[in-house]
């Protein structure tokens, strides 16, 4: 037998309805916000990757699925929609259209991490981008936003974390501050931060080694360093939240694990997941686009993952959907006619059932049952002489005749 790959997952039904239910409703709210969809391809240059992700972070430097293809080219499955979206949108030149472009995504993103409950190597994240505007307003917007779409999923119980990365003005010099910190603690860091140290110091604030998680717990803080601007556009982004009523955290030690990031980052974790328990995360990237080739223009998003809020759904039964009436036919005629009337009550718009063997009553009704079904509709002979059907609600018991001579609508106005 030939199986799937370690830590790529199949979605079989029973968990894809939470899938759909979380597509949807993600659908919905981004479009409510004036976000249009953009569908990218799962497979890019690895230099688009390697050059907005950052070469020192762990996504670049050991997660990535890349290979030649047959031309020699390094390609790489995509660990995240931000660079493909932007190199899109340069590409076809989206901002000569419109000052302000609001696009989502959905779909696989692939990353060769450990695999563990939460965590997968193809896993499926939402995505949505605000390009071409640089106002705090709009930080404040896309958390809300992404805070709605939480609360008509049902996870209600998350915190917000948001901290400011600053620009290329002020991070500079907190580079160099955190550069002479680790200095005087690098026998202690973990082979790789060792190495960051020297290339971008800023990545061991990411590191999940817990020797070195405990250095930077007493690091600096990159709120200190801020230029005035940056500082007041990160007052900006509070005040906007604390008009909105949502309650936040500051946490100067959350840099994100992506190099792209400038002034506001955010992240949304819930305790009820583990140790994986990033639910959503984000920040502003005001000079990707320019890094990428396009204009100079600042832009923001988030990236949620589909799998770990379909953890939190678990329970919700309530997403599955049932068909709506069983047909039970007695004898080929009837099998006959039922063939038909299921194809009718389809083609309106209802999910309707039937069992193709010349099956008993007492077999069908238990595979009626099996599938949940509100009605039985029973055509034996003696109904089907006097073009008849029984029809029975399942859940009460209640049966009564239907007259089928005329047509369907009066057993669509009773079941529908
Ligand atoms: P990131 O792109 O790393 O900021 O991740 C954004 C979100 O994607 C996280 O908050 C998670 O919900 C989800 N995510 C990231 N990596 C994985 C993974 N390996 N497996 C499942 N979900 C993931």
């Amino acid at each position: 037998m030939i199986t799937g790959i370690r830590g790529f997952k199949d979605i079989l039904p029973g968990d894809v309805e939470r899938w759909q239910f979380i597509e949807n409703t993600a659908r919905k709210v981004f479009e409510d916000f004036g976000f249009k969809e953009i569908k990218i391809p799962i497979l890019e240059k690895t230099e688009l990757f390697a050059r907005s992700i950052g070469e020192d972070t762990d996504i670049v430097e050991k997660e990535m699925y890349s290979f030649l293809d047959r031309k020699g080219e390094s390609l790489t499955l995509r660990p995240e929609a931000t660079a493909s979206v932007l190199r899109a949108y340069i590409e076809h030149n989206l901002y000569k259209e419109e000052p302000i472009k609001k696009l989502y995504s959905i779909g696989p993103m692939f990353r060769y991490e450990r695999p563990q409950k939460g965590r997968y190597r193809q896993f499926y994240q939402i995505n949505a981008e605000v390009l071409g505007i640089g106002d705090p307003k709009i930080d404040v917007e896309l958390m809300v936003m992404l805070l709605h779409l939480l609360k008509r999923l049902g996870v209600e119980k998350t915190d917000l974390n948001i901290n400011s990365l600053g620009c290329s003005q002020c991070r500079p010099q907190f580079r160099e501050t955190l550069r002479s910190f680790f200095e005087r603690r690098l026998n202690i860091l973990c082979p790789d931060c060792k190495r960051r140290f020297t290339t971008n110091p800023l990545r061991i604030m990411d590191c999940k080694v817990e020797t070195c998680s405990k250095v930077v717990s007493d690091a600096p803080s990159i709120l200190n360093f801020l230029c005035s601007e940056c500082l007041t556009h990160f007052d900006e982004v509070k005040e906007g939240l604390r008009i909105f009523e949502i309650p936040y955290m500051v946490n100067p030690y959350m840099v994100r694990g992506l190099d792209y990031y400038t002034r506001t980052a955010f992240e949304i974790t819930t305790n009820e997941l583990g140790a994986q328990n990033a639910i959503a995360g984000g920040g502003r990237y005001d000079n990707l686009l320019k890094e990428l080739g396009g204009p100079d223009i600042p832009g923001i998003g988030f990236a949620m993952g589909v799998e770990r809020l379909a953890l939190l759904l678990k329970e919700r039964k309530d997403l599955f959907r049932f068909p709506k009436v069983f047909v039970a036919a007695l004898g080929s005629e009837a099998q006959n006619n039922a063939f038909r009337l299921i194809a009718a009550l389809r083609l309106k718009g209802i999910w309707a059932e039937m069992d193709y063997g010349d099956k008993s009553l007492k077999s069908q009704m238990r595979r009626a049952n099996k599938l949940k079904v509100h009605f039985a509709l029973i055509m034996g002979e003696q109904e089907l002489k006097s073009g008849c059907a029984i029809l029975r609600d399942m859940e009460t018991g209640h049966q009564e005749k239907i007259d089928l001579s005329k047509g369907i609508d009066e057993l669509i106005e009773k079941i529908d």
